[in-house]
């Protein structure tokens, strides 16, 4: 019991500001101020189940901090979630946002339940639900939720349409990653993996020697992996290895991502690949790479198997996918990880050029929003390089932003009087 309780990833970040507090010299008041949220609010969700009967769900919406604006953060449909996750998620969109510099502060909200188990009119009905439970909370300037783990736009077209029929207030601008009909980029689809991909490019010119025939793996083929393999694969990258839920493949050869994307949409997984040889998602972590893109779940990298990890760089395409002890494993190994809050921002950059559309009236279009994200996250990672290399050299380079992230935050705390 103990293990499971000390591996939570609400634990994991607590360990990771504690860390980052030491360096900054921040007393304890702060970090315990920082370390529980503003606000959490739970909801029970019940729908009418197509076989007649009541279905009953648990969710939840996390406000962490709002010094830097308003709460911002997407919300997950997953059988695991539960209030701590939910939490530690939105303490993990506080630096995140600080990091890019956006006006946003951090919120994360998820509902308990396996999407795989429910019909798409259940998953509307759910979906309502939770707007309506929530609502009061919700604002284009006050907490904009977005996608993330099993939601899309078809979530966020629900959301809006619920929000306005309550609120009576057309403001597209109250969640992100909406279809384009309703004020969506169509950037914000594929905004996380082109992060991703421009993020393990610069990694790679900086640590490597360029992207150039990297040999690279990546576990989750969601939304972030399949994008990010995709973007890689037209940098010039090797894509060798991907997985989902089910299992993975290995293929020293070069996995075609397209192909592997019509296998996963025709058959539901990739370990229906035809070539290479089938792995396990333990079995691709440690399985060899230059690159290794964790863009699943958390905690997925431990102190179990981080000593096997034979990557060179780890780019964090997930929230939270190492423990605070395999961080100080790679330390030691002298192996790269770059962090999820710069790693996997892309997504909520291409969030925040959707919401300024929406309060401007759509004024930017496709082709600046794509280089937008791409100037943001690639200014974000040489300032971040640069900080690293002339304060932090001996720390790892989560630690180095987290540091920046943090500093901003108090900074405002402080700013506003409330430290
Ligand atoms: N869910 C994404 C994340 O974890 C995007 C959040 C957003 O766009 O607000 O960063």
């Amino acid at each position: 019991m103990e293990e499971v309780l000390s591996s939570s990833l609400y634990t994991q970040q607590v360990k990771k500001l504690y860390k980052v507090g030491e360096l900054l010299g921040l007393d304890n008041e702060t970090l315990e101020t920082l370390s529980q949220p503003e606000r959490v609010i739970q909801v029970k969700i019940q729908i009418r189940g197509s076989d007649g009967k009541i279905k009953t769900f648990i969710g939840w919406r996390s406000q962490h901090n709002s010094a830097l604006g308003p709460y911002k953060g997407g919300v997950r449909y997953h059988p695991n979630v539960t209030q701590d996750e939910v939490i530690a998620l939105s303490m993990i969109m506080t630096w995140k946002n600080s990091l890019l510099l956006l006006p946003y502060g951090g919120g994360k909200g998820g509902i308990r339940i396996d999407p795989k188990k429910l019909t798409r009119e259940e998953i509307e009905q759910l979906s309502r639900k939770y707007i309506q439970a929530l609502y009061k909370y919700l604002g284009s300037d006050l907490d904009v939720p977005a996608p993330d783990v099993n939601t899309d736009s078809q979530t966020m077209a629900w959301y809006l349409d619920e929000y306005i029929k309550i609120t009576g207030k057309v403001d597209f601008a109250v969640f992100t990653g909406k279809p384009v009909e309703l004020g969506g980029i169509s950037v914000r689809l594929y905004s996380t993996g082109l992060g991703v991909a421009t993020i393990a490019k610069e990694a790679s010119e900086k640590y490597i020697g360029g992207i150039e025939g990297k040999r690279v793996i990546i576990q989750g083929f969601g939304n972030v992996g399949y994008y990010t393999a995709k973007y890689l694969a037209q940098m010039g990258a090797k894509i060798i290895g991907i997985s989902d839920s089910k299992g993975g493949v290995i293929y020293n050869d070069g996995i075609d991502v397209e192909k592997a994307f019509e296998i996963k949409q025709k058959t539901g997984s990739v370990i229906n690949y035809p070539e290479g040889k089938k792995v396990t998602n333990d079995e691709l972590l440690i399985s060899d790479c230059d690159i290794l893109i964790p863009a699943a779940l958390e905690n997925v990298i431990s102190k179990f198997n981080a000593p096997k990890v034979k990557a060179k760089i780890i780019v964090e395409g997930a929230n939270g996918p190492l423990t605070a002890d395999a961080d100080e494993i790679m330390r030691q190994r002298g192996i790269i990880v770059v962090p999820d809050i710069l790693a996997n921002a892309g997504g909520v950059v291409g969030s925040y050029v959707e919401w300024a559309n929406n309060k401007m009236g759509q004024i930017i279009d496709d082709e600046e929003a794509k280089k937008l994200i791409i100037t943001r996250m690639t200014n974000a990672f040489n300032t971040l390089y640069d900080y690293h290399k002339r304060k932090l050299e001996d720390q790892d380079l989560r630690t180095a932003a987290m540091a920046l992230s943090v500093d901003r935050v108090v900074s405002s705390m402080k700013a506003r009087g409330l430290l």
